[in-house]
């Protein structure tokens, strides 16, 4: 009976609020955080400027705020905000300021280009931005303005409570099934969407943190070299204050700033993307530095190759690398590995996080698969975000029934262990970073120059990917690579260059005219790059 061929979570399942409960995430992190047994231990580090500051600190800013971003800025339950920064201690505040008031949190990545933020907040209708000096130019007018989580206005909202909130905050009903954050996903297909998740969605990764914690004697030290406005950051801000752990966070990310950052904080875990394991485990960069804090590091975002792993393993005996599968559309974090016994599993991502349940669907067939066999991931649970924001087609495409199709291909074995065996989807993954290919093939069909292009992942040891451009030229047009690269690299975010061009006689497509992405990365996987 293949109804029946369905995974469900080998983790201890969650004590949720019912779904409709008056209870927002960060009400719910507080809420865990009272049995903490460390109530007034350092909650965020700033490793550039070394500002510390406590959980007592932690929780009075963020009241503090919330009531003057209520009071004073006018901002009210709906609205939704979009932040542009980097990760600064003044970001995890903000978040639970404004989830705490039921302010929708939309952050974006402070690199994107001026064209690309205009279409992000043509999605999400912000009623407010908050950016840092460096970039806030690039943000249009909003109703409620702009404010600057660098400047000395935002200290004061944090600090000082103003006379009109000398008064108990009315509470802002904010419930369960209320829409929490928007993050920005390029999903299965075509362009950057806005995936809604809810309070419910967050509180439900948060909670499956919780339940799998490990017992300590004292307060984890995490450094996040994750930014904040990606899902897998997002949340672990969540999960590091559920955790009363002490976060050490770094604005600009470096191998040699994270490796100090380790010693003089004494950092017991990480949490990283491939392409950081993969410098860590060259020669000498790790030389010099007192790294025996460390216990464990978390990877995700990204597929980890095996020889990684190993020779991590070879070269920190002792630390704990544990991978984890997740994506943005299912609230980060999906399955991972828990304690030194399941990291010795090779190649796996780990078990399903706690409420989730899996489908493995052949993707030609819609056959439910057994253990051990591939399909596409398809997941259901009380993660499984809302929806695309306004845009039906997507979420018609993407959703079967209660079921989230991941566009990932994988297989579960008989223990529950989950293994990513390649992507279905269009997406492109540079440093775990996503990059849609429909948006370059755009950019690039409006050059007078190019008559059809396509966009491929090109397999790279530290990038994971890079996007690689496939051009089909204008007869007699001397039109060369370096140019390709310089005209999309002035239009896109860095992390979206394209970084390899061949140029083809044409670009194989299916008989509705859709690019045959697959076929065209064997092609150029199996020619010599000189015959291209
Ligand atoms: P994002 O929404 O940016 O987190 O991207 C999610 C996608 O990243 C997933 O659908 C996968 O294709 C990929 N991904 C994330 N973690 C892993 C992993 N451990 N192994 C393989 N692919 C991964």
């Amino acid at each position: 009976n293949t109804a029946t061929r369905t995974f469900h979570s080998l983790r201890p399942p969650l004590e949720l609020p019912p779904p409709n409960a008056s209870l927002s995430v960060a009400d719910y992190v507080f809420s865990v955080r009272r049995n903490s047994p460390w109530s007034d231990s350092v909650a965020l580090i700033d490793a550039a400027t070394r500002q510390r500051v406590s959980y007592s600190e932690f929780n009075h800013w963020t009241q503090t705020l919330a009531a003057n971003l209520s009071s004073v800025v006018g901002l009210s339950k709906g609205d939704t905000s979009f932040v542009l920064s980097p990760n600064l201690v003044n970001v995890p505040i903000l978040y639970f300021a404004l989830l705490s008031l039921g302010v929708v949190v939309s952050p974006v990545n402070p690199i994107s280009t001026d064209s690309e933020i205009s279409r992000l907040i043509e999605l999400c209708k912000p009623a407010i931005a908050f950016a840092t000096s460096s970039t806030v130019h690039k943000l249009p007018k909003l109703r409620l303005g702009t404010i600057l989580l660098d400047s000395p206005e935002f200290d004061s909202l944090v600090t000082i409570k103003t006379t009109q909130n000398n008064l108990p905050l009315p509470r802002a009903e904010v419930s369960q099934s209320d829409e929490a954050v928007i993050l920005y996903s390029s999903g299965t297909t075509g362009k950057v969407k806005g995936a809604m998740l809810t309070h419910r969605n967050l509180t439900a990764t948060t909670a499956g943190f919780y339940a799998t914690r490990l017992q300590r004697e004292t307060p984890a030290v995490a450094l996040h070299t994750i930014p904040y406005f990606h899902a897998y950051g997002f949340t672990f801000c969540l999960k590091s204050v559920v955790l009363s752990e002490t976060v050490v966070l770094m604005e600009k990310f470096s191998l040699r700033g994270m490796l100090s950052a380790v010693e003089e904080f004494k950092v017991t875990h990480l949490a990283v993307v491939p392409s950081t394991v993969v410098a860590m485990i060259k020669d000498g960069l790790t030389d010099g530095y007192d790294l025996r804090s460390l216990e464990g590091v978390g990877c995700g975002g990204a597929p980890l190759g095996k020889d990684v792993i190993a020779a991590f393993r070879s070269k920190f005996p002792t630390v704990v690398l544990a991978q984890g599968y997740g994506l943005t559309e299912a609230t980060s974090t999906v399955s991972r590995l828990m304690g030194p016994v399941e990291v010795r599993q090779p190649g796996t991502t780990g078990k399903l996080m706690s409420c989730l349940e899996a489908k493995i669907v052949d993707p030609h067939t819609g056959e439910f698969m057994l253990p051990g066999e591939q399909g596409e991931i398809w997941l259901r649970g009380p993660s499984i975000m809302k929806g695309y924001v306004g845009d039906s087609e997507a979420n018609s495409a993407t959703f079967v029934g209660e079921w989230l199709k991941t566009g990932d291909l994988g297989y579960i074995d008989k223990e529950g262990f989950l293994y990513i065996v390649d992507r279905l989807k269009e997406l492109i993954k540079y440093k775990a970073y996503q990059v849609a290919p429909a948006e370059l093939e755009q950019l690039l069909q409006s050059h007078p120059e190019i008559i059809d292009a396509a966009v491929i992942p090109y397999p790279d040891p530290e990038a994971g990917q890079i996007p690689m451009a496939c051009v089909v030229r204008r007869p007699q047009s001397s039109l060369g690579e370096a140019e390709v690269i310089d005209f999309i690299a002035e239009k896109v975010a860095p992390y979206k260059k394209i970084r390899r061009v061949a140029f083809v006689d044409s670009i194989p497509k299916n008989a509705s005219g859709k690019i045959l992405r697959k076929d065209l990365t064997k092609i150029v996987l199996q020619t010599p790059f000189s015959r291209l």
